[in-house]
């Protein structure tokens, strides 16, 4: 396919008449002969001036030439073909890759900063503007839930005796200090779930029966119930509820799958995965509340191995007695070190904090 065209090098204003060939094929293009030399342009190399009246078409060249002619039906022919567009698409990635992976990051990077900042902050917000008897309202629901719906918990088996014992025990370590915040201690026994206590909304500390019966001394139970005042004192259960739903309903919307809002609200309650940055704020608190209270923070360290299983597995792996205090062990937990950095970094503290009796 031929048409006439008078082409200019872009370097002097002489014209010449050249018969321009329109190539199809893998590599579609014009070729043409003008002094003597055979120039080859592919489509991404030229670029058609839109028709202005009855003029003369323009086609400028990469190399900063041009052809000017009045009739191009052949080249636009070619120019209109689907398999062209995509091919100029492609070109146009190919040239503004830098920019394509550039925007990708950058939204990766926004998503990743709004869940990692954005919903935090966000569910701080809330928690400030959302009034205690609400979120004791909440607290109260969810745990009706895991009582009769999901039938986590069942009636704990505690005898009673032994659960006014442990209540008064947190009592004296609450009065012990000034700024205990406002809870409820629920004894259930843990079924499935085992040895554990957790903080729902609202202040409701949960206790298993199973914890019970794995402490050796009622300050185990006592430090691990300190721990948990300390989420209650900062409502990460709450903000954390808050955030799993947040993050949910917009998973939701990506995904368009909701189930995943309800299933991750339930599954953060029950496993109670708070960030590190909770976990370490709730064990400053625990360890100023028993050093307060005149008990001796080594109690945590020993019920919070007793609680690791593979802690306990690395305990028994260095021959050490089983009966010695898990505490007394922590020296000898050279490959538990490796494997749970994040308990021995918990522990240490309570182990250095001596007897930890201001009196
Ligand atoms: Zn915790």
């Amino acid at each position: 396919m031929l048409f006439q065209a008078d082409y200019f090098d872009g370097l002097t204003a002489r014209s010449q008449a050249v018969t321009v060939e329109v190539v199809t094929g893998i590599q579609p293009g014009i070729a043409f002969l003008a002094d003597e030399t055979k120039r080859a342009y592919p489509l991404s190399d030229i670029h058609v001036e839109a028709k202005l009246g009855s003029g003369k078409r323009i086609i400028n060249l990469a190399d900063g030439g041009r052809l000017e002619a009045g009739d191009i039906k052949p080249l636009e022919m070619i120019l209109t073909q689907p398999n062209h567009k995509f091919h100029s698409v492609l070109h146009y990635l190919e040239n503004h890759l830098a920019w394509v992976c550039l925007s990708l990051v950058l939204t990766l990077m926004t998503g990743w900063a709004f869940f990692e900042y954005g919903i935090p902050k966000l569910a701080g917000y809330v928690v400030n503007k959302t009034s205690a008897e609400l979120e004791t309202r909440l607290g109260e629901q969810v745990l009706g839930l895991f009582d009769h719906k999901f039938g986590y918990f069942h009636p704990s088996k505690t005898p009673v005796p032994k659960q006014s014992g442990i209540a008064s025990g947190l009592h004296t370590l609450c009065a012990s200090i000034s700024d205990c915040p406002r809870y409820r201690l629920e004894f259930r026994d843990g079924g499935e779930i085992g040895a554990n206590a957790l903080t729902l909304p609202g202040g409701i500390i949960v206790l298993t029966d199973q914890l019970i019966t794995l402490a050796k001394f009622d300050a185990e139970i006592i430090a691990v119930l300190a721990h948990e005042l300390g989420h209650v004192k900062h409502r990460h259960a709450f903000r954390q509820s808050i955030q799993s739903v947040v993050s949910g309903l917009i998973l939701a919307a990506v995904t368009g799958d909701a189930s995943s809002t309800a299933s991750g609200l339930s599954g953060f309650l029950l496993e109670m995965h708070y960030s590190q940055a909770h976990e370490t704020q709730a064990d400053h608190f625990a360890l100023a509340a028993l050093i307060k209270a005149c008990l001796p923070p080594k109690a945590y360290a020993d019920i919070l191995l007793r609680l690791d299983p593979e802690g306990l597995n690395a305990n028994r792996e260095t021959g050490k007695n089983s009966e010695q205090p898990l505490a007394e062990q922590a020296e000898g937990l050279g490959n538990m070190l490796s494997t749970h950095p994040n308990t021995v970094n918990r522990i240490k503290p309570f182990l250095e904090a001596g007897t930890g009796c201001e009196k």
